[in-house]
């Protein structure tokens, strides 16, 4: 079936990933891209791409104007947004309507309920859904904090009320440290969002993140697609999603009881298109509301393993007006999705830069969702993700077993120089991902958000690689000589000699040949 354009308003693997499921309901792809992005990988996926502005997002990804009139000269019908830019700010979407666009979202007036902090909590806490115990909305300065903090008892966190992706939080464990973690969380929170504003939440102890994928209609009706648990963090980031959620297994009521109220408030907003609700869980089965993400997450891809359902494809059809809702769909065994950030596998800070070649995992039950196929670079100016690499299993185990094995697949190598030393900055999580699929507590599934604090091993300096489980080192010798030897058999001594010269511009036979046995040590 022919549909009218849409346009992605977004880049990464994200872009990709909508439109792949675009192209397969035959809806034609209008792609975006910044100065620095001509060459992205996204762009291969569309039927016309046009540049937006320079490298800074504001510039370029979150300029609406720009983006909306590249909607028009494209002749796009479609806005989709993804996840980050403009996907939660309701001016946008208002902006898309103005001119006549259909967003491929919620309405702004759902999104203003439900997608600022402080509004949803009154929303959520009008509608008896439990919330952490805090104050109802922002705290004007740390006496107040202290005020609301003697009340819940400490300990308490400080969090921003533009917050998102862990910034502008802390631990407060006793009133003297008030002050000075008011003043830092808030002077990090005014650098991120613009908005230094606090609010006090108590701190739940050994929590547990589970949130709940909800899709709605937009007139009121709207269904659950069961849960994910998103417990391993670093820096309050999710790194390691699953479905279903293990804390959950021992608490089936809790879990039942999120259900309902996830999809209570769904439908009292009118929500429509994909949302997440996300909440706490202590080790008692009590579950707290978080917040709530009103736009696709960058997890869906574990909901769709264990559901069967393209959330994309439901987007799409609901904006234009052929979906109908069904009921709740039937889940099936367990999903596991990790994140491969450029970043330090011991610290976590970003560490972006030249890639040389990339080589995603294969096989049955394993998806990788990845913003490269080959070699570019992971901009400094965007989220340093690099992919999302997901498994399917029948049992938890079995899902473990397979994430391990493609894992062990993955490579990401920066560029070399013609002596086979390696060039520019990237480093990856590659060797953490590792080691965390093959950690005890992990495969136990008691996966508390402290889980990398309690586990040292896990970031001390020493890569898998340097010291592999016998399955590893196998698996990797094995691979280098097969490519040696294939690399040795396929080339004359000549043409050997030239294919290691740069200057030449000659490609190597493998990639991986000549750098392998290094691989690990700058992961
Ligand atoms: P952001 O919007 O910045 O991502 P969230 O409110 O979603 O912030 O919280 C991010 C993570 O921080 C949660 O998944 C959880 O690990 C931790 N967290 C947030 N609030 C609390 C709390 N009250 N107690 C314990 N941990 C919390």
């Amino acid at each position: 079936m022919k549909h009218a354009p849409v346009l992605i308003a977004n880049r990464g693997e994200i872009a990709t990933r909508v439109a792949r499921t675009c192209r397969a309901l035959g809806f034609p792809v209008v792609g975006i891209y910044s100065e620095v992005d001509q060459f992205a990988e996204h762009l291969r996926y569309c039927d016309q791409s046009y540049c937006v502005g320079p490298a800074s997002p504001k510039e370029s990804y979150l300029n609406v104007e720009r983006v909306i009139e590249v909607a028009r000269k494209s002749g796009a019908k479609y806005v989709h947004p993804g996840y980050g830019f403009l996907s939660e700010r309701p001016h946008f979407v208002e902006a898309c309507e103005k001119a006549g666009l259909i967003f491929v979202g919620p309405s702004a007036e759902s999104m203003r309920l439900m997608g600022d902090k402080i509004q949803a909590r009154a929303t959520v806490d009008r509608l008896k859904v439990p919330r952490v115990p805090g104050s109802a909305g922002a705290v004007k300065n740390a006496e107040e904090a202290k005020h609301f903090a003697r009340e819940i008892g400490y300990p308490i966190l400080l969090k921003a009320t533009a917050g998102g992706g862990g910034k502008g939080m802390r631990r407060v464990d006793s009133e003297v440290e008030m002050i000075s973690a008011f003043e830092g969380a808030s002077r990090e929170a005014l650098g991120a969002f613009g908005d230094g504003s606090m609010y006090v939440e108590k701190l739940i102890l050994e929590p547990h993140h589970v949130e709940i994928q909800v899709f709605g209609d937009g007139k009121g009706d709207a269904i659950h697609l069961g849960e994910r648990e998103c417990s391993i963090q670093r820096r309050h980031q999710k790194v390691w999603e699953e479905s279903p959620a293990p804390i959950l297994e021992k608490f089936q009521k809790t879990r039942e009881a999120m259900y309902e109220a996830a999809v209570r408030v769904a439908k009292s907003v009118k929500y429509a298109s994909a949302g997440t609700f996300e909440f706490i869980v202590d080790g008692q089965g009590n579950f707290y509301f978080l917040e709530m993400n009103t736009r696709l997450q960058v997890e869906h891809p574990v909901t769709e393993w264990v559901t069967g359902v393209d959330l994309v494809e439901w987007q799409l059809l609901l904006a234009a007006g052929k979906f109908a809702l069904p009921k709740t769909p039937e889940r099936r065994g367990n999903a596991i999705e990790v994140r491969l950030y450029a970043e330090d596998p011991h610290n976590f800070l970003p560490a972006p830069g030249p890639l040389g070649a990339i080589q995603m995992p294969q096989g049955a039950f394993v998806r990788a969702d990845s913003a490269f196929t080959d070699a570019g670079e992971v901009s400094l100016h965007y989220d340093p993700m690099i992919a999302k690499i997901s498994v399917w299993g029948g049992t938890r185990e079995q899902a473990i077993d397979r994430l391990r094995v493609a894992l062990d697949e993955t490579r990401v190598q920066p560029p070399r120089r013609a002596d086979g030393t390696a060039q520019g900055s990237l480093r990856t999580n590659l060797s953490f991902l590792k080691r965390l699929v093959r950690n005890g507590t992990v495969r136990g599934g008691n996966t508390t958000t402290d889980l990398i604090a309690r586990h040292p091993e896990l970031t001390q300096n020493s890569s898998v690689t340097s010291n592999p489980s016998a399955a590893d080192s196998l698996t990797w010798e094995a691979a280098v000589g097969v490519c040696l030897a294939q690399f040795l058999r396929d080339s004359s001594p000549q043409d050997r000699s030239t294919k290691n010269d740069s200057s030449h511009g000659v490609r190597f036979a493998s990639p991986w040949v000549l750098t392998a046995r290094r691989e690990g040590v700058r992961e």
